[in-house]
C-alpha cells in the first residue's frame, strides 16, 4: 500500500497570455473539482502567475513556478526569488527541467543551489531529472539518473517527504511524441528510488513522489499510471490543451 498521493503536474512552458492564461487555469479548477485522492499542480510563465493565482482562488488547484532562484533577494538579474513565488501564492517550483539543462546549460551545481533555496524557504522543488538519447543508448541511463540525484540533491535534509517531488523525464521523450515504454519508465523509477533509499532512509524514500514526464498524453496515461513506482505525471503539450489536461487528471 503506497502511502504517495498522486500529483499530476501540467507545466506550461512559454505559453499562454494573460488572457489564455486565465482561461486554461479556469478549465483546470472545473476539471479538479471532484477529484478525489490526487493532486493537481499547473506552472504557467512568471507573467501568469499572478492572474491563475486569482482564478485558482482557494480551489485545490495547486501552484508552481517554473524556475526560482536560491537567493531571498538581490544582484540575481533576470531571476525569481523563492520569496517573490510565495508572494504570488506558488507553493512548488520545477527546477531542473531539461530545457533548463539542455537550452539554458544549467548544471547539477547549480540546480542543487535552486533546490536548497526553495526548500529553505518551504517551496516544494519538482526536481527534474533524465538521460539524453545518447546515453540510453551508450547504456548509462541509470548512472547518468543517479549523478543526477545524488548531485542535485547534495545536502537536502527532508523532513517532509511529500514536499519534495523528483521527475523523471527522459529528454529525447520531451515534446518528440515518443513516450518511454512502461517498462523503461518504471526501471528507471525503481532505480531513482534505490538511489532515494541511500540518500535519505528508505521509509523517506518510499514517500517520495516520482513523476513521470516525456509526451504524456490521454492515450498513454492510464498504463503509466499503472506502474507501482509512477507516482504522477509531469505533462507539457498536453497541459496546454483543457480536454487533454482533463483526460489525463482522470486517467483510469
Ligand atoms: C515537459 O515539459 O516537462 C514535458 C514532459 O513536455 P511534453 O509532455 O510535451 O513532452
Amino acid at each position: 500500500m503506497t502511502e504517495r498521493k498522486v500529483l499530476i503536474a501540467g507545466n506550461w512552458k512559454m505559453h499562454t497570455t494573460l488572457a489564455e492564461a486565465r482561461e486554461l487555469a479556469g478549465a483546470v479548477v472545473r476539471s479538479s473539482t471532484n477529484l478525489v485522492g490526487r493532486e493537481v499542480m499547473i506552472a504557467p510563465p512568471f507573467t501568469a502567475l499572478s492572474a491563475v493565482a486569482e482564478v485558482l482562488g482557494d480551489s485545490r488547484v495547486l501552484l508552481a513556478a517554473q524556475n526560482v532562484c536560491w537567493a531571498e533577494k538581490g544582484a540575481f538579474t533576470g531571476e525569481i526569488s523563492p520569496l517573490m513565488l510565495k508572494d504570488l501564492g506558488c507553493g512548488m517550483a520545477i527546477i531542473g527541467h531539461s530545457e533548463r539543462r539542455h537550452v539554458f546549460g544549467e548544471d547539477d551545481a547549480l540546480l542543487n543551489k535552486r533546490v536548497l533555496g526553495a526548500m529553505e524557504q518551504n517551496l516544494s522543488p519538482v526536481f527534474c531529472i533524465g538521460e539524453t538519447l545518447g546515453q540510453r543508448e551508450g547504456g548509462q541511463t541509470m548512472s547518468v539518473l543517479e549523478g543526477q540525484v545524488r548531485n542535485g540533491l547534495a545536502g537536502v535534509v527532508v523532513t517532509d517527504p511529500g514536499a519534495l517531488v523528483i521527475a523523471y523525464e527522459p529528454v529525447w521523450a520531451i515534446g518528440t511524441g515518443k513516450t518511454a515504454s512502461v517498462e523503461q519508465a518504471q526501471e528507471a523509477h525503481a532505480f531513482v528510488r534505490t538511489v532515494l533509499a541511500d540518500l535519505f532512509e528508505k521509509n523517506i524514500a518510499t514517500q517520495i513522489r516520482i513523476l513521470y514526464g516525456g509526451s504524456v498524453n490521454p492515450d498513454n496515461v492510464d498504463v503509466l499510471m499503472g506502474q507501482e513506482d509512477i507516482d504522477g505525471a509531469l505533462v507539457g503539450g498536453a497541459a496546454l490543451k483543457a480536454e487533454s489536461f482533463d483526460r489525463i487528471i482522470h486517467y483510469r
